[in-house]
């Protein structure tokens, strides 16, 4: 019954089609994460809206579980599903950038790499996150940070309008002036509501920045952990740096602290100096340079092929104990692959109110990720245990608070601390426009029933 429900699904669509005997389905069930392996029944790699609707009704019609797939790197793997359809947007990565307006349209598929391409053409820049192969689409929806974050907000600070297929097969747009409960639920809701085909972003004028790397060896971590949060925590706008505990090209350890000044170069030299002049840097790589590299700076630490396992918390504040119990966690690294991040995010994220989009945690600016990274499957115990223990050792310092994107696969209790306070609402528009829950291979929120918010 299904075969025959296939082909006439195929030869509807225009973009390719996998099932597992055909040629190329190994390679399009494949993420970057190699700790996920699903068997999807169908494989629909869309090329555009018309194919993403013909997919939502042949999954809806046909009952199947459905994914979404953007650029694949949620470290779930929720880009797939066990015996069901998942509705591929990877070729589906066209960027339009208006130079007179600053307004970007990326299509849903579209990787942080292809959109930075674009934009730098223009001198211009969308605020989005630091690794280039990670989809806008899972990034946008679960809010997106990076490095303009607190000069410019977060990603859904700039979204401008979304078209949705939604459960239904319809299309709507969602803005400020149209569904706009939507817009809301799609600005830190994930991927709930419906297949976003495009984003409409607003850009701004980032062409070069200041940025790099500056080392540290490991015995100075707590020393520069502790120097960077006094200042960060009072740097201007302009400047966002994370800090992160990793092994050196030589397998060395140490403390790497990550500037992205992207004001007027001069005063961003001034801004600097006091992180640059601090102890004793093995080596101090900071220096003006475009964007797109500033931005692809981390993408050969997070190869296609490897292990991965990730947990992190959100704090309000980082005292120094626990710097120290950081450090010390970090020090017990399993894997010369795995890091602690200690990112910071506040200035102009921090300044929108939480019930203003549906991300919840803007009053937490520190986000703590313990990244398990290794190569040999047979050591993930070893791996996750690390990257679990970690976490809960910070238990006592964070307020039960995770970003919805940094979520590995995780319980009910733990989804609804990403949405916080704003899952009651989310729920009520889940119900609106999702009301069968067709779409929930997600961090997902269930429609109508979840009144007992975190
Ligand atoms: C190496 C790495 C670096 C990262 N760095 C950052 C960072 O700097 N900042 C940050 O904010 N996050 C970061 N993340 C987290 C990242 O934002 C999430 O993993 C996000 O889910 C990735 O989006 P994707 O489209 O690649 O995901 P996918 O795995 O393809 O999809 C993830 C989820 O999003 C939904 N989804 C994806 N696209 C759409 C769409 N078009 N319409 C509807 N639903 C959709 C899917 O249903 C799924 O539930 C990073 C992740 C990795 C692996």
């Amino acid at each position: 019954m299904l075969g025959v429900d296939i082909k006439s699904f195929r030869s509807a669509f225009q973009g390719q089609v996998f099932e597992p005997a055909d040629i190329g389905y190994n390679e399009a069930r494949q993420i970057w994460n190699a700790s996920i392996s699903k068997q999807p029944k169908l494989i629909a790699r869309c090329s555009g809206v018309a194919d993403v609707i013909a997919a939502v009704n042949f999954g809806r019609d046909n009952n199947l579980l459905t994914a979404i797939r953007g650029g694949g790197h949620n470290v779930g793997g929720r880009a797939l599903c066990d015996d069901g359809l998942v509705i591929d947007l990877s070729r589906m990565r066209s960027v339009f950038v208006d130079a007179a307006t600053k307004r970007v349209r990326v299509q849903g598929g579209v990787t942080l790499g292809d959109l930075d391409r674009e934009t730098h053409v223009f001198g211009l820049a969308v605020p989005c996150g630091i690794v280039p192969k990670t989809g806008i689409g899972g990034l946008t929806l679960g809010g997106g940070v990076g490095w303009l974050i607190r000069k410019y907000g977060m990603s859904i600070d700039n979204l401008l309008s979304a078209q949705v297929v939604t459960a239904d097969g319809k299309v709507l747009t969602a803005s400020p002036s149209e569904n706009d409960d939507l817009f809301w639920a799609l600005r830190g809701g994930g991927g709930n509501f419906g297949v976003v085909t495009s984003f409409e972003f607003q850009a701004h004028p980032v062409a070069t920045v200041l940025g790099g790397l500056l080392l540290y060896p490991r015995a100075a971590a707590f020393d520069v952990i502790r120097h960077f949060r006094d200042f960060i925590t009072s740097a201007p706008d302009e400047l966002t740096a994370y800090v992160a505990l990793i092994h050196g090209p030589d397998g060395s350890p140490v403390v790497a602290v990550i500037p992205c000044y992207c004001g007027n170069v001069a005063d961003g030299e001034r801004v600097l100096q006091p992180l640059r002049r601090f102890g004793s840097p093995i080596m101090d790589g900071i220096q003006e340079i475009p964007f797109p590299l500033m931005q692809s700076l981390f993408g050969p630490s997070f190869p296609d092929g490897n292990q991965n396992y990730w947990k992190s918390t959100l704090q309000r504040d980082l005292p120094d104990e626990a710097i120290s119990a950081i450090v010390e966690h970090a020090n017990r690294l399993e894997s010369p692959l795995s890091a602690v991040a200690i990112e910071y995010y506040g200035g102009a994220a921090g300044r929108v109110p939480n019930e203003a989009t549906a991300f919840p945690h803007r009053h937490l600016p520190w986000d703590i990720l313990f990244i398990a990274q290794w190569i040999n499957p047979a050591q993930t115990n070893l791996h996750r245990d690390w990257a679990r223990s970690g976490e809960e050792m910070l238990r006592p310092y964070s307020q039960n608070a995770h970003l919805l994107s940094a979520l590995d696969v995780e319980g009910d209790d733990v989804i609804k601390t990403a949405f916080g306070p704003n899952l009651v609402r989310l729920s009520a528009i889940k119900n609106k426009y999702d009301p069968t829950n067709f779409f929930r291979v997600n961090q997902n929120i269930k429609p109508g029933a979840q009144a007992d918010a975190a």
